[in-house]
């Protein structure tokens, strides 16, 4: 049951092809596993459509435009968007489609890295304007409090984490911005595994993570 979802804002940009890669591969995830979103996002998509059609007034097309026309929107579609989940076992389930080209395979393939506190993270390559990251936080662990510079998404992929907002489980996506300080803090019974992006370094309180922050790219 997914109770928190992507914003207006957030499905339009995602429809234009107007977002970085890094939050790009959280909406697509966030599809794959909602239908609600993305029946949202269909309706941002006809709309769009629409606009570029009254838009678009009629020119002499020459021979071979169409299909060079074609091939430039096949480009043009983002690499992260949600294709339908084929069969998976249990254990592969835990990593919905867009995020497996990203690690190579299922959760078996994460090349997990310590941050502290038990708590660990793999980077995902995307391009530059944001990045993200898989985050590994233990049953009852916590990550060191923080505000944002910038935008912070946050899907979890098992478990469940809760913060001062709310509380987070499989699906569920949290927004925050420069007006959020949190600590979130792993359920008990399971480890969380998250997918985050940020386009802007996080603001840590304590200084060890401060220190820490140029070696984790957080
Ligand atoms: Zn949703
Ligand atoms: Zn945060």
């Amino acid at each position: 049951m997914i109770t928190h979802h992507l914003n207006d804002q957030l499905l339009m940009a995602y429809s234009a092809g107007t977002l970085p890669e890094a939050f790009n591969l959280v909406v697509a995830t966030h599809i794959s596993l909602c239908d609600e979103c993305r029946a949202r996002l269909a309706s941002f998509d006809a709309v769009g459509g629409a606009l570029i059609e009254e838009q678009t007034a009629p020119v002499q097309m020459g021979v071979g435009a169409l299909a060079a026309t074609l091939a430039r929107i096949k480009d043009a579609v983002p690499s992260a968007r949600a294709q339908p989940t084929p069969a998976l076992s249990t254990r592969d389930r835990v990593l919905p489609v867009p995020l497996r080209a990203y690690v190579g395979g299922g959760v078996d393939r994460i090349n997990w890295r310590p941050v502290g506190g038990g708590v660990k993270q793999a980077i995902l390559p995307t391009s530059e304007h944001a990045s993200a990251r898989l985050l590994y936080i233990p049953a009852g662990a916590a990550v060191p409090d923080h505000g944002h510079r910038g935008l912070e998404l946050t899907l979890v992929l098992q478990g469940a984490f809760a913060d001062s907002q709310d509380r987070f489980a499989r699906g569920d996506i949290e927004i925050a911005d420069e007006d959020l300080h949190h600590q979130p803090v792993a359920e008990p019974g399971a480890d969380c595994i998250c997918l985050a992006a940020t386009d802007a370094p996080l603001k840590f309180r304590s200084l060890l993570p401060r220190l820490a922050q140029p070696f984790l790219q957080i």
